[in-house]
């Protein structure tokens, strides 16, 4: 396996050379992207997070984050199905038992198994953490009935990371994950859900019908995955998610800036829009939400990583902030993109589109906001 290092470089060099110049063939195709998640998987991306002992290269939450900035500046679908997969990976490394580790992670780390992440249900919506569904006890084994939506690489992952109340549980938050294999009995995946942006991520309801769930496939002791949820699949995927909107606003910001650069009037002798106050404002107040966005994503990591009792604010916040920043720059930038924009020339129409997903996927921003007055104020979250 390459180093880390090794692999945000070539990271960098697939995303510009062959992913960005796909992008709007997946957007417009609506087809997920096969190839580009193939070639993360030759190269050895997928496994970026999987622990060195099982064939990965170790990356932390960190390298997860500049790779997927990366691709969400280059190809926001991409970039999408790779976070919900380094999440997958990130539960199955914490929790998944050795045999299970041993099973499958070596098959990440050779980019031959993609995971996602399948909490959303339809009768709890954007309060994934409290699943409707109920394990129901068959003999000496478990069985699951589930409505799950909008889940990403439906259908196209190899696995899911399933969320379930326990069988008997007493309250909404006495959950169980278990890792389900695509094609196991009563797996059905259903019509795709067609998001406004995001369009190559093969979202789509999942239907769970008394599908077997084996008690070697638990991730975790039983009744604890609300606390995985919380530890271990809540920092990767806020700090993931806000990576990824950033790499959507960061792409926002160059197409509008090359746009404002190049065209030009003939009526006043050639000027560029750049030399317009007011496009130069716009620039400038993209740049702020962008550079600032940034910082806070910078901080929240490095207090994350140093174990800092105050980094749950700043995990809860910088999802909500980066996704502000991703909408905000893109709707700047499609001003400043004029007709071209607008005509769906140049994929800053996709960028805009790509960039209001963040505000709705769960935890959405107004619920981000409301558990963050919360801890600041000292009220319980739940
Ligand atoms: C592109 C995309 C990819 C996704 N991928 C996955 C995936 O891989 N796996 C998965 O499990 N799920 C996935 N989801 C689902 C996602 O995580 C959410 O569950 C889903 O978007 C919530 O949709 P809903 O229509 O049920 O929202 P609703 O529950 O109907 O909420 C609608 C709105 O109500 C408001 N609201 C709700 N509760 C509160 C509150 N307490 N305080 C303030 N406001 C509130 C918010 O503004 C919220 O946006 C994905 C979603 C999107 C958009």
């Amino acid at each position: 396996m390459p180093s880390v290092q090794e692999l945000l470089a070539q990271n960098e060099k697939l995303s510009k050379e062959v992913f960005a110049p796909r992008a709007d063939e997946v957007d417009f195709s609506r087809s997920f992207p096969r190839k580009n998640i193939q070639e993360l998987g030759r190269t050895g991306l997928l496994g970026l997070t999987v622990p060195t002992e099982y064939g990965g290269a170790g990356g932390t939450m960190s390298d997860a984050a500049q790779a997927l900035e990366t691709l969400g500046h280059a190809c926001a679908s991409t970039a999408m199905v790779t976070l919900m997969h380094y999440c997958g990976t990130a539960v199955i490394a914490a929790k998944g038992s050795t045999a299970l580790k041993q099973s499958l992670l070596p098959a990440v780390a050779r980019g031959e198994h993609l995971t996602t992440l399948a909490f959303s249900e339809t009768g709890s919506g954007g309060h994934f953490y409290m699943p409707v569904s109920e394990a129901a006890r068959n003999g000496d084994g478990l069985r699951l009935k589930a409505q799950k939506s909008f889940v990403t690489s439906a259908g196209e992952a190899d696995s899911y990371v399933v969320s379930t109340r326990k069988a008997g549980a007493g309250g909404p938050t006495e959950l169980d994950l278990y890792l389900v294999a695509k094609g196991a009995e009563g797996f059905e995946v259903g019509k795709p859900f067609e998001g406004l942006g995001l369009a190559g991520n093969a979202s789509a309801p999942m239907k769970l019908d008394d599908v077997e769930l084996r008690e070697q496939d638990r991730l975790g002791p039983e009744g604890s995955g609300f606390q995985t949820m919380m530890e271990v699949v809540l920092p990767n995927f806020q700090v993931g998610a806000a990576a990824v909107s950033l790499g959507i606003a960061g792409a926002a910001f160059r197409l509008s800036s090359a746009h404002v650069t190049t065209r030009k009037y003939e009526h006043a002798a050639g000027a560029p829009l750049a030399a317009i106050p007011r496009v130069q404002f716009l620039a400038a107040e993209m740049a702020l939400e962008l550079r600032s966005a940034r910082a806070y994503l910078a901080e929240t990591l490095r207090r994350a990583a140093s174990g800092d009792p105050e980094a749950m604010l700043d995990i809860l916040g910088i999802k909500a902030k980066a996704a502000e920043a991703a909408v905000a720059v893109a709707s700047h930038a499609m001003t400043l993109g004029g007709g071209s924009a607008y005509g769906r020339r140049g994929g800053l129409e996709r960028v805009f589109r790509d960039a209001q997903a963040a505000a709705v996927m769960a935890p959405a921003t107004d619920v981000l906001k409301e558990f963050l007055g919360k801890a600041c104020l000292g009220v319980p979250l739940f």
